[in-house]
């Protein structure tokens, strides 16, 4: 009998698994037994290599998802080269800073169709597959600021609420189908989307001042959270928002 946390056999697309959370996610669940399918517009090469060494197969699959031409083929060539698909990790996203008297539409534009967009209709192309075989595990990355308002991000609160909402919504139609979608709500986890935070001593100080963990976090933090949610272990865990903050939210 399959283990409840065993994801071998499983076939996982993660978009942007070349660095990062991504990355973090993509390795925790080679460990636990998927292949991988790693999409992004820069090639997951290293991320690959280490599935490999885990013994996982690991396809590299081509596109930029700041817009939603690529959806349908990303689904198509996960199946053709991996034969099959059971878990999206809608994880590609990108944050733009500036003062709301001074946001630009440009800004508000680019944020919301890669965080909003195109999460929704990847996760649509890959929940047309998982329908039809009544069985799926969908996963977006949400934030904190699915939950707060933070500051001088309008673009990326927008989008990340809108993510919540979204996973609600998503399982509530899906649910009946085998098709669970659920979201992971990171803390403050050091990558090159908070560098600029992690750089500013003030605003560095603040955060590790009210993360009761005291520190910040690793993307390898997310990939328990990502292993139970893509598993079998949470087949009746729907529309549910999973923090891994460190604490940060019970402060
Ligand atoms: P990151 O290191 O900057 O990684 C972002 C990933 O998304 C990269 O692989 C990037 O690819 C990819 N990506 C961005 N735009 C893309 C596009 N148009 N097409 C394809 N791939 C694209 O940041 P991260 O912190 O790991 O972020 C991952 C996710 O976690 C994001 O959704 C982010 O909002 C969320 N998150 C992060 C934190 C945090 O504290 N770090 C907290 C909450 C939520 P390239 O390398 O090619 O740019």
């Amino acid at each position: 009998m399959r283990q409840p946390f065993d994801l071998s056999g499983r076939v996982a697309v993660v978009t942007g698994a070349n660095t990062g959370i991504g990355q973090g996610i993509a390795l925790a669940l080679a460990a636990a037994g998927a292949d991988l399918a790693l999409v992004g517009r820069t090639p997951a090469e290293d991320t690959a290599a280490q599935a490999r060494d885990l013994g996982r197969r690991a396809e590299l699959i081509a596109a930029d998802l700041s817009s939603i031409e690529p959806v349908a083929r990303i689904v198509a060539e996960t199946v053709e080269r991996l034969g099959g698909l059971h878990i999206l990790i809608n994880n590609a996203g990108i944050i733009r800073r500036a003062d709301s008297l001074d946001f630009t539409e440009a800004d508000w534009d680019a944020v919301i169709d890669t965080n909003l967009k195109s999460t929704f209709f990847l996760a649509q192309a890959a929940a047309r597959h998982m329908v039809a075989q009544r069985y799926g595990r969908i996963v977006n990355i949400a934030s904190m600021l699915t939950f707060q308002g933070g500051i001088r991000v309008p673009s990326y609160t927008a989008s990340k609420s809108g993510v919540g909402g979204l996973t609600k919504l998503m399982a509530n139609e899906w649910a009946a189908h085998g098709v669970t979608v659920n979201a992971i709500a990171p803390g403050y986890i050091a990558t090159s989307n908070t560098a600029a935070l992690q750089a500013d001593e003030t605003r560095n100080r603040q955060i590790l001042e009210r993360i009761p963990a005291g520190r910040w976090g690793d993307p390898a933090d997310l990939g328990g959270a990502a292993v139970f949610l893509a598993s079998d272990a949470a087949a009746y865990v729907q529309g549910h928002i999973l923090a891994v903050d460190g604490g940060w939210l019970a402060r």
